[in-house]
């Protein structure tokens, strides 16, 4: 068994070179072999609604429900619900809320838990085959008894039970006369497969537990690798895609549907499960930040979930283009996530609008500027899609630049302002720096500046070039906002152990050009020169705007 698996291992990553999508490649074998007939192609996104879901699982709906797309077939969506833990309505409505904002619809939602019967029916017809019996080993015993990667296991004593007597335990099982433990119904395989997964797997166990959807009328539960199968073969689907983990459990996958003489029986097809950097991708961790205060909720922009991205201002155009750049692969590997960054940038780069925002201001005062008057800028709201037309920006003799657009000293190659230099303030006039204002502990609080009249952008004036062009707001109609920046969430410590980031998330206050006050929660932006940035959709209200930072505006991702 093993064997084949690693001779199927070879062919598979000598398909993988030959094509960027090795399960499509499966796909037209069996459409051209006709292995399914005349049904079309059916895949199925699972998940168990016990979390919200991750960037993780956005590979996996993208897969699944392209793949459907792609051969004029069908995606189900699933939910795994056949363990009686306690869930939520909330992560239900989450998970079809995420799969729906990616942008896929799929054909019908189902409940595994629905097949309970179905699945209960197949167990006793194995047992009918002689080909499962029922265990009263206890989980001690039956880890002795199962052997290691080196040796064999030993037969179980109760191995060689009648079918009249399996038949008769397991009815008993179901009926609630044992407790949770005392008994197991295990597949009757090989005690010496080298595919521990073979050796008399475990198909159905006792839990005296409710289940949200079948409450208490079950109080056995068939085990995944017994149940996935079985809910892949009563919907029809074709094709069952899962990650990598699950390559070793294939054989079992198909013993179960082999056994049970199902007739075109689905095909269970691996791949390798998205990892990123900076990123943890478990339900149960994610759960326990969420649970011990350490994040604002599942959707914290700093969150990998679907709603965190969202609420960070991701698009699904984005993450569906990453999700396509990351392809399909039969090996694991880690991705750095600022591919995903460069996706974002990629999709909003002529999408949205930019406005002048100062994080850090400093005040310029123009001294040869009339006091009393105000003029009217005109400037691009997106340099690289005219379509976007212009906006107006107000422009007076105070306004706001960023402190690190000052040096009083200026290094070399710095053609910002410092005493003498002149500068372009974006979409107005050619500014001189003449003075820096002090406060007693020598820190600059204020500059002086000139502006030459002749300079105005957009009055052709070519007499002179200058260097540097920086941004500004108007200090006298400037918006008040708060701004949200990040880091990652998660950090690498001295040691390479991925870690909680202490400092992931940063609030303070900015000034931003009085247009964004009219700005719409979820509407995003480029903020010149510092990035892309989303009016949170929980936080912003009428009188305070609330930006979330997206992404930065360079890439460190090289291709
Ligand atoms: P987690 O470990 O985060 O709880 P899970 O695999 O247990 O994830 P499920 O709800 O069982 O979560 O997953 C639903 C589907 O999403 C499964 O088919 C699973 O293989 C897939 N999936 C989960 N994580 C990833 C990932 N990182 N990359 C690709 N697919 C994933
Ligand atoms: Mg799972």
């Amino acid at each position: 068994m093993a064997d084949q698996i690693d001779i199927e291992k070879k062919e598979r990553s000598a398909e993988e070179a030959a094509s960027n999508n090795f399960i499509h490649n499966i796909i037209e074998r069996d459409l051209e072999q006709k292995t399914y007939g005349e049904r079309a192609v059916h895949t199925r996104f699972p998940p168990e609604p016990n979390g919200y879901l991750h960037i993780g699982h956005a590979k996996s709906i993208c897969l699944n429900f392209t793949t459907a797309m792609k051969y004029g077939g069908k995606c189900n969506l699933r939910y795994d619900d056949t363990n009686p833990v306690k869930e939520d309505v909330e992560y239900v409505d989450s998970i079809e809320a995420d799969v729906k904002w990616l942008g896929f619809q799929w054909d019908e939602r189902l409940w595994a838990s629905d097949y309970f019967p179905q699945m209960y029916e197949c167990a006793v017809r194995l047992i009918k085959k002689g080909k499962a019996y029922v265990c009263d080993l206890n989980a001690d015993q039956m880890r002795d008894y199962r052997g290691t990667l080196t040796e064999p296991g030993k037969d179980s004593p109760y191995r060689n039970r009648s079918v009249e007597e399996n038949l008769r335990l397991f009815e008993e099982m179901k009926a609630g006369k044992y407790a949770d433990g005392e008994k197991v119904l295990r597949a009757k395989i090989d005690m010496a497969s080298p595919n521990m997964n073979m050796r008399d797997p475990v198909i159905y166990r006792i839990a005296h537990a409710e289940h949200h959807n079948t409450g208490n009328e079950w109080c056995i539960y068939p085990m995944y690798d017994f149940a996935h199968p079985l809910e892949d073969a009563i919907e029809g689907i074709t094709h069952s895609i899962c990650t990598l983990e699950f390559e070793d459990h294939r054989p079992l996958y198909n013993w179960v549907l082999e056994e049970l003489e199902w007739v075109q029986p689905p095909k269970q097809i691996e791949f390798a499960r998205l990892n990123l950097t900076n990123t943890v991708m478990s339900k149960r961790y994610l759960k326990a930040l969420v649970d011990d205060g350490s994040v604002e909720g599942w959707d914290d922009p700093r969150m990998p979930t679907i709603a965190g991205l969202r609420r960070r201002g991701y698009t699904p155009e984005a993450i569906r283009d990453f999700c396509e750049r990351v392809g399909v692969a039969k090996a694991n590997s880690m991705v750095d996530i600022s591919l995903l960054e460069h996706c974002v940038r990629e999709d909003l780069k002529e999408k949205v609008e930019s406005r002048h925002v100062i994080m850090d201001p400093l005040k310029v005062v123009i001294t040869n500027y009339p006091a009393d008057l105000t003029e009217e800028m005109e400037l691009e709201n997106n340099k690289e899609n005219q379509a976007l037309g212009t906006r107006k920006l107000p422009f007076s003799n105070e306004l706001y630049v960023e402190r690190e657009d000052f040096m009083e000293v200026p290094v070399k190659k710095y053609f910002r302002l410092f005493p003498g230099n002149e500068v372009r303030f974006k979409g107005a006039y050619f500014l001189t720096c003449t003075e820096a204002v002090k406060d007693a502990d020598g820190t600059v609080t204020e500059l002086r500046c000139t502006y030459d009249p002749e300079t105005r952008s957009g009055s052709g004036f070519e007499g002179r070039k200058v260097k540097g062009t920086i941004h500004w707001v108007d200090a006298k109609t400037a918006e008040k906002i708060k701004v949200r920046a990040y880091d990652y969430l998660m950090i690498e410590n001295e040691n390479g152990e991925t870690i909680l980031n202490p400092e992931s998330g940063r609030e303070f206050e900015a000034y931003a050009e009085p247009s964004l006050k009219e700005a719409k929660a979820g509407q995003r932006f480029q903020f010149f020169r510092h990035g892309y940035y989303i009016a949170d959709e929980k936080l912003c209200t009428e009188e305070q705007k609330v930006f979330n930072q997206i992404v930065g505006l360079k890439s460190s991702w090289k291709k």
